[in-house]
């Protein structure tokens, strides 16, 4: 038995500005007590607790601080070895930031399964392969299907080892253009055969898709969450409230082009671009909240400038300047996503899994105080995490 003193908590769903003692009886939640009593073993203070964070959308086995283009590159011939390295180091990033869970969105190596299987503390979530057409976008983290015999033998076969089924659904922004590269991958009619296979197979579906006709392919075709979602409209949103489909908007990547334009050799018009696009992905954010829309935060870590753990912190500030609360905010990155991935509940509460953040200063004080996690819990597992500054 251990006890947890802290000074404020968030308990999944609501903030607390007064003290809580948290008793951890091996894996789980023995007791949960408003005000200070060292009631049982050891005890540990802290400044804020809340449940581990989440971040829905990262590739573990890519290292976001390499900026180099050319590096990027001959890393996908590296040993799988090498790249388990630096999903290591990776895990590392993502535990010292308080989190302890990841949804991986694709590799094609297999390095997100291999964490998944050594990992102690970090809970991950992992896609495996995604899914794309041939010779379309996404080689370094999808297989290519062809004929629908192609696509119900490729979801079979990942859903063997698989938690979740990603879908390369559209190309990339070409931020020079500000617009979607190429049609959509996969029809409506594709898609839905993509979703119904992942379904009988217990698979939630996220895709991977930016620009208003490849959304409205996969909101019509009842895919479970948008991941980037640009080029967003009203119209998309209202339907995606509707009938409960996620949004997991990512700015970090796309902020990290216009904060460091020189890094990719941008121009000022597309910088003025990128300004344009961040600008417009804010304003459906905020709609999105308006309209009940379950957002999910979510980083890409892994994309060129977005780290690991840092991210997704950066991520939750993205989120709090499109106007939504420090309790949206964290829900988002906690609460929301358990639920709706059918994850076990983290919410701080008598009998569930400990699994907590643990932080030297409060975030509902200071937004900057996301930075300030100090350890980590998840069952029996206490880990130090390396306050950030
Ligand atoms: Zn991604």
């Amino acid at each position: 038995m251990r006890t947890l003193i802290a000074s404020a908590w968030f308990d999944g769903e609501r903030y607390r500005d007064s003290p809580v003692s948290i008793v951890v009886d091996g894996e789980r939640i023995a007791a949960v007590t408003p005000g200070e009593h060292a009631v049982a073993g050891p005890t540990t203070q802290c400044a804020f607790v809340m449940p581990g964070l989440v971040d829905a959308h990262c590739h573990l086995f890519l290292d976001g601080g390499e900026l180099d283009f050319q590096a990027r590159s001959r890393y996908q011939d590296a040993p799988l070895e090498l790249m388990m390295e630096v999903g290591r180091d990776n895990v590392a990033r993502t535990l010292s930031h308080g989190i302890t869970m990841v949804r991986d969105a694709g590799d094609r190596y297999g390095v997100n399964h291999g964490i998944r299987g050594e990992s102690k503390v970090l809970e991950v979530r992992s896609a495996g392969e995604a899914l794309r057409r041939p010779q379309r976008y996404g080689s370094f983290m999808a297989r290519e299907v062809s004929s629908d015999d192609e696509i119900r033998a490729a979801v079979r076969d990942i859903a063997r080892s698989s938690d979740d089924l990603k879908i390369i659904e559209t190309g990339i922004i070409d931020f020079e253009s500000g617009s979607v590269k190429g049609a959509p991958q996969f029809d409506v009619e594709s898609l839905r055969l993509i979703v119904r296979c992942a379904r009988e197979h217990g698979l939630r579906t996220f895709a991977h898709c930016s620009g208003t006709e490849g959304i409205a392919v996969a909101v019509e075709a009842g895919i479970d969450s948008v991941e980037h979602g640009f080029f967003m409209t009203e119209e998309l949103l209202r339907r995606m409230a509707d009938q409960g489909t996620a949004w997991v908007p990512t700015f970090a990547p796309v902020h990290f082009q216009w904060r460091r334009p020189e890094a990719a050799g941008w121009g000022p018009d597309t910088v003025l671009k990128l300004g344009a696009i961040l600008d417009a992905h804010r304003e459906h954010v905020a709609r999105a909240a308006q309209l009940g829309v379950d957002l999910v935060a979510g980083s890409d870590a892994g994309s060129p400038g977005v780290e690991h753990g840092a991210g997704l912190i950066d991520e939750l500030r993205f989120l709090l300047e499109c106007g939504l609360s420090m309790e949206q905010t964290l829900r988002a990155a906690s609460s929301l996503p358990r639920r709706l991935w059918g994850a076990g509940s983290a919410d701080i509460r008598p009998g569930a899994c400990a699994n907590l953040a643990l932080f030297s200063a409060d975030p509902f004080r200071d937004p900057a105080n996301l930075l300030q996690a100090s350890e980590v819990v998840r069952g029996a597992g206490w880990v130090r995490a390396r306050a950030v500054s």
